[in-house]
């Protein structure tokens, strides 16, 4: 097999766990896999450059951030081919560059545009171990890119998708995806195989273990994608097609987003174009809308809920407010002390009764639910903060994932 073994940070974070890492890669090439290892920088490193760049300026010149940044994955990766090399094993390290990773020019913030994969292939059919410099590309003038922060995941994806290989493996301090929070549900199970979009509804417990962008790239290419810890032998959760996986769950998962704040307009003009008007101007302050209700409108007048980012709530008080000055809507009223409680499966798609059972869990709890919204794969609720916990363990328990 041809793996992809992506290392962050933290794998990365000393010398002495470079030489695990070289340990683990020579034991997977022992087995007789091709190895192609991503890496980090070193944890902290960083953003140690960044604190260098900002003692000269608070706004520093983005294509010299680039060429700053990027030295951090150089160095993890150079290191870690010297002590592959120690070991008796053959290994070459390459930058963005060499690995033929083509960007555009948002510098920091680059999107890849196209692989050319020939040098790594070269390197892999004359049996090297190759070690690829992670969160960097190369822009068509050939200025050094930066994919945006936690972007060498995004590398090993697209290198994986590039080559075709087998897996992507991405090693971090965790061992997996769990069924949710194990901090406010001790019995969360950690989950064997999830499809890419129960994953992606999933963000919130996978923020820390995988970019977002990374699992919607691995959708898209295709790519079997495996995050697991580096510093065990346990077996990590694959996240993979929905039609590979043989056994589906009715649900996966309970998220929870506490990052939610609900705007509710009452005595809204009830004609046509007033929702247009009012989430352009939204969208126009890039503000993220969520979720978004609205009832029957009776005697002209409709009421209109909608939830943003806690972050974005007094940016969209201030639009809101324009509609109200402009007599178009009565009154708005915002609350900050709420969060979306979201259960996630694509057993949903064959089964009845799933989005019930959520609504009698809330109600057995006595937690009124403010907003719903559904999805093939997904109902999610809005309900008063202080519940969060209390929501997310009962939903836990009652769809059984602690089985
Ligand atoms: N070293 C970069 C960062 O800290 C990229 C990464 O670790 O994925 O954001
Ligand atoms: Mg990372």
């Amino acid at each position: 097999m041809l793996i992809v073994q992506k290392f962050g940070g933290t794998s990365v974070g000393d010398l002495e766990r470079i030489e695990s890492v070289a340990k683990r890669i020579s034991k997977t090439v022992a087995k007789g896999h091709k190895v192609i290892a991503v890496v980090s920088a070193m944890s902290g490193e960083t953003n140690k450059l960044v604190g260098y760049a900002e003692h000269f300026s608070d706004n520093p010149v983005r294509e010299e951030m680039d060429m700053l940044l990027s030295s951090g994955e150089r160095v993890s990766a150079s290191l870690l081919s010297i002590a592959l090399n120690e070991m008796g094993l053959k290994a070459t390290s390459m930058t963005g560059r060499r690995a033929g990773i083509v960007t555009d020019s948002f510098h920091t913030k680059a999107r890849i545009e196209n692989i050319d994969p020939t040098s790594m292939q070269n390197a892999i059919d004359s049996g090297n171990i190759v070690v690829v410099a992670g969160f960097q590309g190369v822009s068509e003038d050939g200025l050094v890119t930066t994919l945006g922060r936690g972007g060498s995941d995004l590398s090993a994806v697209a290198i994986a998708g590039a080559l075709k290989a087998d897996l992507c493996e991405i090693y971090t301090d965790v061992d997996g995806i769990y069924t949710t929070d194990p901090r406010i549900e001790p019995d969360a199970k950690k989950i064997d195989k999830i499809s890419y979009d129960e994953m992606l509804e999933l963000a919130s417990l996978g923020a820390k273990v995988l970019q977002t962008r990374s699992v919607e790239m691995a959708k898209k290419l295709n790519v079997n994608l495996v995050t697991r810890s580096s510093f065990s032998d346990a077996e990590g959760t694959l996240i993979t097609k929905e039609e590979d996986i043989m056994e589906q769950a009715l649900v996966s998962g309970i998220a929870l987003d506490k990052n939610q704040a609900r705007v509710s307009m009452r005595g809204v003009k009830d004609r046509p174009g007033i929702a247009s008007d009012i989430f352009n101007a939204l969208a126009k302050s890039n503000i993220n809308v969520d979720m978004i209700i609205q009832t029957v409108g009776h005697d002209g007048e409709t009421n209109l809920g909608f939830t943003v980012p806690k972050t974005e709530m007094s940016d969209a008080q201030a639009i809101v407010q324009t509609f109200i000055d402009n007599n178009e809507v009565q009154e708005a009223e915002y609350d900050s002390d709420i969060c979306k409680v979201s259960v996630v499966g694509v057993g949903m798609k064959s089964h009845t009764g799933v989005a019930a059972k959520a609504f009698s869990t809330m109600a057995d709890e006595n937690i009124n639910i403010m907003m719903i919204s559904t999805s093939e794969i997904k109902v999610s609720m809005i309900i008063q903060e202080k519940y969060a916990e209390l929501a997310v363990r009962s939903l836990h328990g009652v769809y059984e994932l602690d089985k």
